[in-house]
């Protein structure tokens, strides 16, 4: 057997059973010894019959000394048997499972967990899982037990041993594929011992050492991967000159004054700047925080000194509304502002690039427009980018090479788990506005089902007739786009028709042309549309004040980030806004997920919470930074053995980059299997 064959060559599975493997994504005998437990049960402790507790849960060991007798009482059937272990009796009951009649075996030892309870005067043990002593190990008990996370009936005593015979199988096949050094420095133990102890542990010490061994390895082939696609970004030397730092007329024009969190970014941008090495900041703030100013201090301070400053932003909308608040400032200071969309006119476009090649303009704000090999910077200064998770790295670098290593500040709202930003941005520094500006109040938010609709159109009727405006989101999901976005615009025609026939309502949607949904976002900041029916396309970044209250309808079809930002784009005034979540889902986990978003707010919080309740699989950003899902390394937790990861990976990198030493050559059949698709990925 080797590691390649497919599942159906096991003893004991056959086409059935390797289809119900499948859907667990079990293809191979290598996928199998890799689908780790998801979780253990400590039955190591065997105890004497003499010193069991009770009703606690006990491992008892003993012979079974009476013929298994089932008797009927009503509907209910009890299975008993007697066992005796040398130092006392125990009495054992089942209920309802007559077979066990048949299959518990006379005079054998078994291994039993289970209650111990006392009823009527007698002590027995209740419903325990069992396992005869007939083999020489114990797959099941007496030990440190695996459990498998094994939806489609597969049962756990299957599921160890299947495992475990193909273990003892394949086990010599188990090859390591990390450098010696590694694995001395960081204090590993080898792959083979390690998968082994994570399916069967032969105690405690072996469970770590097996698991923070597999963490590492998958964490540190992640990174490897990384810095091969991106480089170690090292501060680059900077001609940048930038001496003058005084930000008064800047400060003078603003209608606010900085908050602490502000000042404090700031502080570290000034510090950077004032380094013969170019900046590489990323600036973390919530939804709101105010990042834009500190983009527009960092613009004038570049522009003040004599450069050109790119601010590149992902949507149409987005790069728009910059625009028109750069404009707004920078109007004032007398620098010229221009702005560069794909949509735009080629003559205009053809006007842009001159005003931009002669130095003539200095801000200039853009979608990826910016990047177009036409536009050439007469001497581009700091790089500015928007980017919500929608650049790559490689974006952000051809903005930065139409410079000569000007400064590069990046702007995210979604606020990324500690580790995860390790992950990504390890070669960025990163800033963090903590605090909101004052005056802003706390969103009310609401879960509800959808028996609420009747109560939801009134407080939308109520809130329009105050003069204030509102949002119903409805998702829509790719693969089924045109049904979903006729459902939605049949839904708005009802709302006009039938529910809010005294109001204005529009909808706007990802499919509508760019001039069409511009115009709708206009009447809706002039307030002449009250209520807006929208599939996400309002996600990103815009900004009306006088919107107060969000419906997102089927909300569980969100990650905790999305519904953040969606959540972000009311209370942007001094008025009480509400949050309302309508969702009739049934599971478990989109429930608490829903009031995981009733009681936070802070959208860091928010993010540990959703990598918590998702634990190490898939959770919301991983997917869309192209991060693969992560079989056992808990993004959350790990984050000690992260570190060591990226000490060990960037010592490697610098040594033997491509991985083309002999020595690091299984190491990088081991990368190249693990990420067959990693590359295309645009965020990385
Ligand atoms: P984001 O971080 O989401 O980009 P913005 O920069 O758009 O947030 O800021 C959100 C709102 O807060 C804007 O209307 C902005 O004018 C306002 N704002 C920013 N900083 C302050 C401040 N220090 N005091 C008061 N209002 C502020
Ligand atoms: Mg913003």
């Amino acid at each position: 057997m080797l590691l390649s064959d497919n599942i159906i060559n096991i003893k004991n599975i056959g086409e059935e059973r390797s289809k119900k493997l499948q859907k667990l994504g079990i293809y191979t005998i290598n996928d199998l010894i890799e689908y780790f437990p998801r979780d253990y049960d400590d039955r190591s402790n065997v105890c004497k019959i003499k010193d069991i507790e009770l009703n606690k849960i006990n491992t008892v060991k003993g012979k079974v000394i009476s013929k298994p007798e089932t008797t009927k009482i009503k509907h209910l059937s009890i299975t008993k048997i007697r066992i005796d272990d040398g130092t006392g009796f125990l009495e054992i009951v089942w209920f309802n499972q007559p077979y066990l009649k048949n299959t518990i075996k006379y005079k054998c030892d078994y291994i039993f967990t289970g209650k111990i309870i006392q009823k009527y005067g007698r002590t027995q043990m209740e419903t325990p899982d069992y396992e005869i002593i007939d083999e020489k190990e114990l797959l099941s008990n007496g030990r440190i037990v695996p459990i498998y996370a094994s939806t489609y009936k597969f049962p756990q005593k299957l599921f160890r041993e299947v495992i475990n015979q193909t273990l003892n199988n394949v086990k010599e096949q188990i090859k390591e594929f990390l450098p010696d050094e590694i694995l001395k420095q960081n204090n590993l133990c080898s792959r083979a011992f390690a998968i082994e102890n994570i399916h069967f542990p032969k105690d405690n010490k072996s469970f770590f050492m097996a698991r923070r061994r597999l963490v590492f390895e998958e964490l540190f082939l992640l990174q490897t991967k990384l810095l091969q696609i991106k480089g170690i970004l090292e501060h680059k030397e900077c001609n940048i000159n930038i001496k003058d730092t005084n930000i008064k007329p800047i400060l003078d024009i603003l209608p606010f004054t900085l908050t602490d969190a502000q000042n404090s970014v700031l502080k570290d941008i000034i510090n950077d700047l004032s380094l013969n090495k170019a900046m590489n900041r990323l600036i973390q703030g919530d939804v709101g925080s105010g990042k834009t100013v500190i983009a527009q201090i960092l613009a004038y301070i570049t522009v003040n000194n004599g450069y050109q400053v790119a601010i590149m932003a992902p949507t149409d909308v987005l790069a728009s509304q910059h625009f028109e608040g750069f404009k707004n400032i920078f109007d004032k200071l007398n620098i010229k502002c221009v702005f560069l969309s794909g949509n735009q006119k080629a003559k205009e476009k053809r006007e842009n690039y001159a005003l931009i090649q002669s130095g003539e303009a200095k801000v200039i704000v853009g979608t990826h427009a910016i990047i177009q090999d036409k536009v050439v910077f007469n001497n581009l200064g700091a790089v500015i980018t928007d980017e919500q998770h929608r650049f790559g790295v490689k974006q952000r670098e051809i903005l930065s090479k139409k410079g000569n290593n000007p400064h590069t500040l990046v702007m995210t709202a979604t606020p990324i788990p500690r580790t995860l930003a390790l992950i990504l941005y390890g070669d960025l520094d990163i800033s963090i506005i903590d605090k909101l500006p004052p005056g802003r109040q706390k969103i009310d938010t609401i879960f509800v089902n959808s028996t609420y609709y009747p109560r939801i159109y009134n407080f939308l009727k109520k809130n329009s007739d105050e003069k204030r405006q509102s949002y119903i989101i409805c998702p829509m999901i790719e693969e089924n786009e045109k049904m979903e976005l006729k459902a939605v615009l049949s839904y708005t025609e009802q709302l006009k028709n039938e529910v809010f026939t005294n109001y204005s309502v529009e909808c706007i949607h990802g499919k509508m042309k760019n001039d069409e949904k511009q115009e709708i976002m206009d009447r809706f900041y002039k307030g002449e549309i009250d209520i807006l029916v929208s599939t996400t396309v309002i996600e990103v970044g815009i900004n009306v004040p006088n919107a107060t209250i969000m419906i997102i309808e089927n909300a569980e079809r969100f990650g905790i980030s999305q519904l953040h930002q969606l959540r972000g784009r009311v209370g942007r005034g001094s008025d009480k806004s509400y949050c309302v979540l309508v969702s009739d889902s049934k599971s478990k986990q989109s429930k608490e997920r829903l009031n995981t978003m009733v009681k936070h707010s802070d959208g860091f919080i928010l993010s540990e919470k959703d990598l918590e309740l998702r634990g190490t699989g898939d959770f919301f950003g991983t997917r869309q930074h192209g991060v693969p899902d992560m079989k056992i390394a808990n993004l959350y937790k790990d984050i000690e053995i992260l570190k060591q990861v990226q000490k060990a990976s960037i010592m490697l990198y610098k040594k033997d980059p491509m991985l083309i030493n002999d020595l690091h050559k299984p190491l990088k059949d081991k990368i190249d299997q693990f990420f067959n698709n990693l590359d295309n990925t645009v965020s990385l």
